[in-house]
Protein backbone atom coordinates (compact mmCIF):
# COMPACT_ATOMS: atom_id res chain seq x y z
CA UNK A 1 0.00 0.00 0.00
CA UNK A 2 1.78 3.71 -1.03
CA UNK A 3 2.84 5.52 1.82
CA UNK A 4 0.64 8.04 1.32
CA UNK A 5 -2.37 6.02 1.70
CA UNK A 6 -1.41 4.80 4.59
CA UNK A 7 -1.43 8.35 5.61
CA UNK A 8 -4.10 9.25 5.08
CA UNK A 9 -5.90 6.18 6.89
CA UNK A 10 -3.61 7.21 10.06
CA UNK A 11 -5.60 10.51 9.43
CA UNK A 12 -8.74 8.88 10.60
CA UNK A 13 -7.51 8.54 14.03
CA UNK A 14 -6.31 12.29 14.28
CA UNK A 15 -9.68 13.09 12.85
CA UNK A 16 -11.53 11.12 15.31
CA UNK A 17 -9.00 12.39 18.27
CA UNK A 18 -10.71 13.83 21.33
CA UNK A 19 -9.75 13.81 24.81
CA UNK A 20 -11.69 10.99 25.38
CA UNK A 21 -9.99 8.93 22.69
CA UNK A 22 -6.70 10.19 23.55
CA UNK A 23 -7.11 8.51 27.30
CA UNK A 24 -8.41 5.47 25.96
CA UNK A 25 -5.52 4.99 23.71
CA UNK A 26 -2.75 5.83 26.14
CA UNK A 27 -4.23 4.00 29.37
CA UNK A 28 -5.24 0.40 28.77
CA UNK A 29 -2.63 -1.72 31.38
CA UNK A 30 -3.77 -4.93 29.53
CA UNK A 31 -4.49 -6.17 33.11
CA UNK A 32 -6.88 -8.70 30.58
CA UNK A 33 -9.91 -8.15 33.13
CA UNK A 34 -12.10 -7.88 29.54
CA UNK A 35 -11.09 -11.02 28.65
CA UNK A 36 -13.88 -12.44 30.75
CA UNK A 37 -16.33 -10.11 30.28
CA UNK A 38 -16.26 -10.41 26.16
CA UNK A 39 -19.03 -13.47 25.26
CA UNK A 40 -17.18 -13.78 22.01
CA UNK A 41 -13.87 -14.44 24.00
CA UNK A 42 -15.41 -16.63 26.40
CA UNK A 43 -17.16 -19.03 24.10
CA UNK A 44 -13.91 -18.94 20.91
CA UNK A 45 -10.95 -18.58 23.11
CA UNK A 46 -9.85 -16.61 20.25
CA UNK A 47 -7.45 -13.90 21.35
CA UNK A 48 -8.86 -11.89 18.44
CA UNK A 49 -12.06 -11.59 20.25
CA UNK A 50 -10.29 -10.19 23.55
CA UNK A 51 -12.08 -6.50 23.91
CA UNK A 52 -8.35 -5.41 24.53
CA UNK A 53 -6.52 -6.73 21.48
CA UNK A 54 -9.00 -5.11 19.21
CA UNK A 55 -8.46 -1.96 20.17
CA UNK A 56 -5.37 -2.71 19.90
CA UNK A 57 -5.23 -2.90 16.98
CA UNK A 58 -5.87 1.02 16.73
CA UNK A 59 -3.59 1.74 19.22
CA UNK A 60 -0.99 0.42 17.33
CA UNK A 61 -1.50 2.63 14.28
CA UNK A 62 -1.94 5.71 16.85
CA UNK A 63 1.45 4.61 18.74
CA UNK A 64 3.76 4.84 15.02
CA UNK A 65 1.61 7.77 13.70
CA UNK A 66 0.99 10.11 17.07
CA UNK A 67 3.44 9.27 19.67
CA UNK A 68 7.44 10.07 19.56
CA UNK A 69 8.67 7.17 20.73
CA UNK A 70 6.55 5.20 18.18
CA UNK A 71 7.51 7.41 15.46
CA UNK A 72 11.18 6.98 15.78
CA UNK A 73 11.39 3.34 16.84
CA UNK A 74 7.88 1.69 15.71
CA UNK A 75 8.88 -1.99 16.07
CA UNK A 76 10.26 -1.29 19.62
CA UNK A 77 6.93 0.17 20.79
CA UNK A 78 4.85 -1.92 18.51
CA UNK A 79 3.63 0.65 16.12
CA UNK A 80 2.18 -0.50 12.90
CA UNK A 81 1.09 0.33 9.86
CA UNK A 82 -2.89 0.31 8.44
CA UNK A 83 -1.86 -1.87 5.98
CA UNK A 84 -4.07 -4.50 4.14
CA UNK A 85 -3.17 -7.32 6.70
CA UNK A 86 -4.06 -4.74 9.91
CA UNK A 87 -7.51 -3.84 7.77
CA UNK A 88 -8.22 -7.76 6.86
CA UNK A 89 -8.01 -7.95 10.66
CA UNK A 90 -10.07 -4.70 11.82
CA UNK A 91 -12.75 -5.62 9.59
CA UNK A 92 -12.69 -9.54 11.39
CA UNK A 93 -13.31 -8.31 14.84
CA UNK A 94 -14.67 -4.71 14.27
CA UNK A 95 -17.67 -6.09 12.56
CA UNK A 96 -18.04 -8.94 14.93
CA UNK A 97 -18.07 -6.73 18.08
CA UNK A 98 -22.06 -6.60 18.80
CA UNK A 99 -21.59 -3.47 20.50
CA UNK A 100 -22.49 -4.72 24.26
CA UNK A 101 -20.18 -2.81 26.25
CA UNK A 102 -19.94 -5.47 28.59
CA UNK A 103 -15.89 -4.84 28.45
CA UNK A 104 -16.74 -1.29 29.34
CA UNK A 105 -18.57 -1.84 32.18
CA UNK A 106 -15.58 -4.67 34.03
CA UNK A 107 -12.91 -2.04 32.90
CA UNK A 108 -11.05 -0.55 36.31
CA UNK A 109 -10.63 2.45 33.64
CA UNK A 110 -13.88 1.93 32.00
CA UNK A 111 -12.10 2.01 28.54
CA UNK A 112 -15.05 2.13 25.91
CA UNK A 113 -13.57 -0.75 23.44
CA UNK A 114 -16.63 0.38 21.17
CA UNK A 115 -15.38 3.86 20.80
CA UNK A 116 -12.17 2.72 20.11
CA UNK A 117 -13.57 0.32 17.43
CA UNK A 118 -15.70 2.55 15.59
CA UNK A 119 -12.24 4.28 14.39
CA UNK A 120 -11.59 1.41 13.36
CA UNK A 121 -14.56 0.98 11.34
CA UNK A 122 -14.05 4.35 10.41
CA UNK A 123 -10.79 3.52 8.79
CA UNK A 124 -12.09 0.50 7.15
CA UNK A 125 -15.01 2.61 5.27
CA UNK A 126 -12.12 5.28 3.97
CA UNK A 127 -10.33 2.46 2.55
CA UNK A 128 -13.72 1.14 0.94
CA UNK A 129 -13.52 -1.69 3.08
CA UNK A 130 -17.17 -1.40 4.92
CA UNK A 131 -19.58 -4.06 5.53
CA UNK A 132 -21.25 -4.67 2.15
CA UNK A 133 -24.55 -6.17 4.05
CA UNK A 134 -24.68 -2.76 6.36
CA UNK A 135 -23.95 -0.70 3.19
CA UNK A 136 -26.82 -2.07 1.41
CA UNK A 137 -28.99 -2.43 4.01
CA UNK A 138 -28.25 1.71 5.46
CA UNK A 139 -28.28 3.16 1.46
CA UNK A 140 -31.73 1.48 1.07
CA UNK A 141 -32.95 3.46 4.09
CA UNK A 142 -31.45 6.38 2.93
CA UNK A 143 -33.07 6.43 -0.65
CA UNK A 144 -36.26 5.42 0.95
CA UNK A 145 -35.87 8.73 2.85
CA UNK A 146 -35.65 10.29 -0.81
CA UNK A 147 -38.45 9.04 -2.15
CA UNK A 148 -41.61 8.46 0.27
CA UNK A 149 -43.72 9.46 -1.51
CA UNK A 150 -43.82 6.06 -3.35
CA UNK A 151 -44.07 4.51 -0.32
CA UNK A 152 -46.76 5.93 1.46
CA UNK A 153 -49.87 4.54 -0.17
CA UNK A 154 -48.32 0.91 0.03
CA UNK A 155 -47.43 1.36 3.53
CA UNK A 156 -51.18 2.35 4.54
CA UNK A 157 -52.43 -0.69 2.03
CA UNK A 158 -50.10 -3.32 3.96
CA UNK A 159 -51.64 -1.76 7.24
CA UNK A 160 -54.72 -2.36 6.63
CA UNK A 161 -54.85 -6.33 8.04
CA UNK A 162 -53.54 -4.44 10.86
CA UNK A 163 -55.76 -1.91 11.41
CA UNK A 164 -58.63 -3.98 11.33
CA UNK A 165 -57.03 -6.47 13.52
CA UNK A 166 -56.60 -3.39 15.85
CA UNK A 167 -60.39 -2.48 15.64
CA UNK A 168 -61.55 -6.06 17.13
CA UNK A 169 -58.88 -5.95 19.77
CA UNK A 170 -60.13 -2.51 20.90
CA UNK A 171 -63.94 -3.35 20.20
CA UNK A 172 -63.86 0.10 18.13
CA UNK A 173 -64.58 0.28 14.37
CA UNK A 174 -63.40 3.79 14.16
CA UNK A 175 -60.31 2.87 15.67
CA UNK A 176 -57.27 3.60 12.77
CA UNK A 177 -53.73 4.05 12.53
CA UNK A 178 -53.09 7.72 12.09
CA UNK A 179 -50.67 9.30 9.45
CA UNK A 180 -48.94 12.46 8.98
CA UNK A 181 -50.89 13.90 11.61
CA UNK A 182 -50.00 17.46 12.39
CA UNK A 183 -49.45 18.54 16.46
CA UNK A 184 -49.72 15.12 17.70
CA UNK A 185 -48.34 14.64 20.95
CA UNK A 186 -46.28 11.10 19.91
CA UNK A 187 -44.41 10.23 16.95
CA UNK A 188 -44.39 6.50 16.70
CA UNK A 189 -40.99 5.42 15.14
CA UNK A 190 -42.14 1.73 14.70
CA UNK A 191 -39.53 -1.20 13.04
CA UNK A 192 -40.61 -2.36 9.15
CA UNK A 193 -43.38 -4.99 10.06
CA UNK A 194 -46.52 -4.71 11.60
CA UNK A 195 -45.16 -6.76 14.66
CA UNK A 196 -44.32 -3.79 15.98
CA UNK A 197 -46.87 -1.57 15.28
CA UNK A 198 -49.67 -3.45 15.47
CA UNK A 199 -49.37 -3.88 19.25
CA UNK A 200 -48.18 -0.50 19.89
CA UNK A 201 -51.32 1.09 18.23
CA UNK A 202 -53.65 -0.84 20.59
CA UNK A 203 -51.81 0.36 23.74
CA UNK A 204 -51.65 4.18 22.30
CA UNK A 205 -55.37 3.56 21.59
CA UNK A 206 -56.22 2.31 25.00
CA UNK A 207 -53.95 5.14 26.94
CA UNK A 208 -55.93 7.50 24.63
CA UNK A 209 -52.83 8.84 23.67
CA UNK A 210 -52.89 11.58 20.73
CA UNK A 211 -50.10 10.13 18.36
CA UNK A 212 -49.23 9.64 14.80
CA UNK A 213 -47.30 6.68 13.05
CA UNK A 214 -44.05 7.97 11.68
CA UNK A 215 -43.52 6.72 7.57
CA UNK A 216 -39.78 5.59 8.52
CA UNK A 217 -38.79 2.52 10.37
CA UNK A 218 -36.59 3.42 12.99
CA UNK A 219 -33.33 0.57 12.49
CA UNK A 220 -30.37 2.47 11.40
CA UNK A 221 -27.33 0.33 9.43
CA UNK A 222 -25.48 3.56 9.42
CA UNK A 223 -24.59 3.08 12.98
CA UNK A 224 -23.80 -0.41 12.75
CA UNK A 225 -21.81 0.15 9.92
CA UNK A 226 -19.76 3.02 11.54
CA UNK A 227 -21.13 5.65 8.88
CA UNK A 228 -22.24 8.65 11.28
CA UNK A 229 -22.77 10.59 8.28
CA UNK A 230 -25.26 7.80 7.00
CA UNK A 231 -26.65 7.21 10.64
CA UNK A 232 -27.24 10.85 10.94
CA UNK A 233 -29.42 11.18 7.81
CA UNK A 234 -31.29 7.91 8.28
CA UNK A 235 -32.20 9.31 11.93
CA UNK A 236 -32.87 12.62 10.32
CA UNK A 237 -35.68 11.31 8.60
CA UNK A 238 -37.43 11.05 11.46
CA UNK A 239 -36.08 13.84 12.73
CA UNK A 240 -37.16 15.99 9.90
CA UNK A 241 -40.79 14.15 10.11
CA UNK A 242 -41.22 15.27 13.90
CA UNK A 243 -40.10 18.76 13.42
CA UNK A 244 -42.48 19.52 10.10
CA UNK A 245 -45.65 17.27 12.51
CA UNK A 246 -44.57 19.79 15.32
CA UNK A 247 -44.82 16.31 17.77
CA UNK A 248 -44.14 16.65 21.37
CA UNK A 249 -42.41 13.57 21.41
CA UNK A 250 -40.62 10.70 19.54
CA UNK A 251 -41.31 7.34 20.78
CA UNK A 252 -39.23 4.62 19.88
CA UNK A 253 -40.30 0.57 18.98
CA UNK A 254 -38.64 -1.91 21.11
CA UNK A 255 -34.85 -1.40 19.41
CA UNK A 256 -32.54 -0.86 21.38
CA UNK A 257 -29.57 0.89 19.38
CA UNK A 258 -32.03 2.80 17.27
CA UNK A 259 -33.75 4.48 20.45
CA UNK A 260 -29.93 4.94 21.48
CA UNK A 261 -29.21 7.00 18.20
CA UNK A 262 -32.56 9.51 19.06
CA UNK A 263 -31.49 9.90 22.63
CA UNK A 264 -27.60 9.79 22.63
CA UNK A 265 -25.97 10.73 19.34
CA UNK A 266 -27.98 12.61 17.09
CA UNK A 267 -27.27 16.08 18.83
CA UNK A 268 -24.34 15.27 19.10
CA UNK A 269 -23.36 14.30 15.43
CA UNK A 270 -26.03 17.23 14.17
CA UNK A 271 -24.95 19.73 16.83
CA UNK A 272 -28.19 21.05 17.08
CA UNK A 273 -30.51 20.24 20.37
CA UNK A 274 -33.96 18.34 18.93
CA UNK A 275 -37.31 20.65 20.03
CA UNK A 276 -39.26 17.74 21.27
CA UNK A 277 -38.75 14.75 23.44
CA UNK A 278 -36.81 11.54 22.70
CA UNK A 279 -38.22 8.00 24.37
CA UNK A 280 -38.36 4.41 24.40
CA UNK A 281 -42.36 2.73 23.63
CA UNK A 282 -41.13 0.78 27.16
CA UNK A 283 -40.97 4.39 29.05
CA UNK A 284 -43.90 5.06 27.52
CA UNK A 285 -45.64 1.68 28.67
CA UNK A 286 -44.68 1.73 32.22
CA UNK A 287 -45.66 5.18 32.42
CA UNK A 288 -49.03 4.44 30.93
CA UNK A 289 -49.66 1.92 33.59
CA UNK A 290 -48.11 4.02 36.40
CA UNK A 291 -50.85 6.72 35.83
CA UNK A 292 -53.66 4.32 35.03
CA UNK A 293 -54.15 5.19 31.32
CA UNK A 294 -54.04 1.58 30.80
CA UNK A 295 -54.15 -1.96 32.90
CA UNK A 296 -53.05 -5.54 32.58
CA UNK A 297 -54.37 -8.51 34.04
CA UNK A 298 -52.20 -9.21 37.04
CA UNK A 299 -51.02 -12.62 36.85
CA UNK A 300 -52.50 -13.49 33.36
CA UNK A 301 -49.19 -15.45 32.36
CA UNK A 302 -48.51 -18.32 34.85
CA UNK A 303 -45.30 -20.42 33.23
CA UNK A 304 -42.37 -19.54 34.23
CA UNK A 305 -40.77 -16.52 32.45
CA UNK A 306 -37.53 -14.57 32.57
CA UNK A 307 -36.58 -11.31 30.96
CA UNK A 308 -33.59 -10.55 28.65
CA UNK A 309 -31.38 -7.43 29.63
CA UNK A 310 -30.52 -6.28 25.82
CA UNK A 311 -27.49 -4.72 26.19
CA UNK A 312 -28.82 -1.08 24.69
CA UNK A 313 -32.09 -1.09 26.77
CA UNK A 314 -29.96 -2.41 29.95
CA UNK A 315 -26.09 -1.29 30.25
CA UNK A 316 -26.27 1.29 27.79
CA UNK A 317 -28.98 3.04 28.80
CA UNK A 318 -30.08 2.12 32.08
CA UNK A 319 -33.35 0.67 32.00
CA UNK A 320 -33.95 -2.24 34.75
CA UNK A 321 -36.69 -1.75 36.71
CA UNK A 322 -39.49 -0.55 34.81
CA UNK A 323 -39.36 -3.19 32.15
CA UNK A 324 -39.01 -6.05 35.14
CA UNK A 325 -42.08 -3.90 36.99
CA UNK A 326 -44.16 -4.75 34.10
CA UNK A 327 -43.06 -8.65 33.48
CA UNK A 328 -43.54 -9.05 37.30
CA UNK A 329 -47.02 -7.77 37.07
CA UNK A 330 -48.59 -9.50 34.24
CA UNK A 331 -46.11 -12.73 34.94
CA UNK A 332 -47.20 -14.91 38.12
CA UNK A 333 -43.92 -17.36 37.59
CA UNK A 334 -41.12 -14.83 37.05
CA UNK A 335 -37.52 -15.76 36.98
CA UNK A 336 -34.06 -13.76 36.95
CA UNK A 337 -31.24 -14.96 35.21
CA UNK A 338 -27.59 -14.68 36.80
CA UNK A 339 -25.97 -12.24 36.15
CA UNK A 340 -28.62 -9.86 34.97
CA UNK A 341 -29.20 -5.90 35.19
CA UNK A 342 -25.39 -4.26 33.85
CA UNK A 343 -23.53 -7.54 34.40
CA UNK A 344 -26.44 -9.64 31.93
CA UNK A 345 -24.62 -11.62 29.11
CA UNK A 346 -25.26 -10.05 25.81
CA UNK A 347 -26.95 -12.76 23.37
CA UNK A 348 -24.54 -12.49 20.82
CA UNK A 349 -26.75 -10.66 18.05
CA UNK A 350 -26.79 -7.10 18.62
CA UNK A 351 -24.00 -4.68 16.34
CA UNK A 352 -26.06 -5.71 13.20
CA UNK A 353 -24.63 -8.99 13.57
CA UNK A 354 -28.15 -10.81 12.61
CA UNK A 355 -28.22 -9.16 9.23
CA UNK A 356 -25.24 -10.54 7.82
CA UNK A 357 -25.74 -14.23 7.33
CA UNK A 358 -21.94 -14.84 7.10
CA UNK A 359 -21.71 -14.31 10.98
CA UNK A 360 -24.67 -16.97 11.22
CA UNK A 361 -22.38 -19.63 12.66
CA UNK A 362 -20.44 -17.49 15.13
CA UNK A 363 -23.73 -15.83 16.83
CA UNK A 364 -24.83 -19.74 17.34
CA UNK A 365 -21.62 -20.18 19.19
CA UNK A 366 -21.20 -16.79 20.96
CA UNK A 367 -24.77 -16.98 22.37
CA UNK A 368 -24.19 -20.19 24.08
CA UNK A 369 -23.92 -18.55 27.50
CA UNK A 370 -27.25 -16.90 26.74
CA UNK A 371 -28.78 -20.16 26.06
CA UNK A 372 -27.13 -21.97 29.37
CA UNK A 373 -28.34 -18.60 31.48
CA UNK A 374 -32.05 -19.26 30.17
CA UNK A 375 -31.81 -22.66 30.93
CA UNK A 376 -30.68 -22.35 34.41
CA UNK A 377 -33.92 -20.40 34.90
CA UNK A 378 -36.19 -23.40 33.82
CA UNK A 379 -38.24 -20.76 32.08
CA UNK A 380 -40.57 -20.98 28.85
CA UNK A 381 -41.16 -17.52 27.96
CA UNK A 382 -38.37 -15.30 27.22
CA UNK A 383 -39.43 -11.94 27.47
CA UNK A 384 -36.93 -9.38 25.44
CA UNK A 385 -37.83 -5.72 24.66
CA UNK A 386 -34.97 -5.93 21.22
CA UNK A 387 -35.24 -6.45 18.10
CA UNK A 388 -31.87 -8.24 17.44
CA UNK A 389 -32.26 -9.93 20.93
CA UNK A 390 -35.24 -11.22 20.09
CA UNK A 391 -33.56 -12.69 15.97
CA UNK A 392 -30.84 -13.84 18.03
CA UNK A 393 -32.62 -15.78 20.59
CA UNK A 394 -35.05 -16.79 17.60
CA UNK A 395 -31.66 -18.41 16.04
CA UNK A 396 -30.70 -19.79 19.32
CA UNK A 397 -33.72 -21.27 20.53
CA UNK A 398 -34.02 -23.68 17.10
CA UNK A 399 -30.27 -23.94 16.98
CA UNK A 400 -30.10 -25.44 20.60
CA UNK A 401 -34.01 -26.87 20.58
CA UNK A 402 -34.55 -24.93 23.39
CA UNK A 403 -38.40 -24.90 23.48
CA UNK A 404 -39.36 -21.49 24.54
CA UNK A 405 -41.44 -18.77 23.46
CA UNK A 406 -39.61 -15.11 22.72
CA UNK A 407 -41.92 -12.15 22.99
CA UNK A 408 -41.93 -8.55 22.59
CA UNK A 409 -42.24 -6.18 25.88
CA UNK A 410 -45.55 -5.11 23.99
CA UNK A 411 -46.78 -8.63 22.76
CA UNK A 412 -47.07 -9.32 26.06
CA UNK A 413 -48.80 -6.60 27.45
CA UNK A 414 -51.33 -6.40 24.69
CA UNK A 415 -51.79 -9.76 25.72
CA UNK A 416 -52.80 -8.99 29.52
CA UNK A 417 -54.13 -5.77 28.43
CA UNK A 418 -57.75 -5.36 29.86
CA UNK A 419 -59.90 -3.72 27.11
S1 LIG B 1 -18.52 -4.63 23.29
FE1 LIG B 1 -19.17 -6.73 23.85
S2 LIG B 1 -18.69 -7.99 22.03
FE2 LIG B 1 -17.56 -6.05 21.79
S3 LIG B 1 -15.54 -6.46 22.66
FE3 LIG B 1 -16.79 -5.60 24.34
S4 LIG B 1 -17.67 -7.38 25.41
FE4 LIG B 1 -16.91 -8.10 23.40
S1 LIG C 1 -9.90 -4.30 31.28
FE1 LIG C 1 -9.46 -2.21 30.47
S2 LIG C 1 -7.34 -1.80 31.11
FE2 LIG C 1 -7.64 -4.00 31.36
S3 LIG C 1 -6.94 -4.89 29.38
FE3 LIG C 1 -9.15 -4.57 29.17
S4 LIG C 1 -9.32 -2.53 28.24
FE4 LIG C 1 -7.20 -2.68 29.05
Amino acid sequence: MPGKKLETLAGVIDAKMNRQLKLYLDICARCAICRDACHQYVTTQDVRYLPAYRAELIRRIYKKYFTKTGQFVPSLYEGRDPDENLLEELYDVMYACTGCRRCMYYCPYSIDTTWIQSVGKAMLLAAGKGSEMLTQLADAAIDKGKNIDLYKDIMRDVLKTAEKEMQDKVGDKEAHFPYDKEGANVLYAALAGTHSILPAAIIFHMAKEDWTLSMFEAANYGYFLGDAAKAKEIAGRIIDEAKKLKVKEVVVSECGHAHRVFKFFYEMWAKEKLPFKVSSILDKVSEYITDGRISVDPGKIDIPVTYHDPCQVGRNYGLFEEPRAVVKEICSDFREMTPNRAKNWCCGGGGGLVAEPALEEFRKTTGKLKVDQIRDTGAKMVVSPCENCRLQLDTLNEHYKMDIEITSMIDLVVRALKT
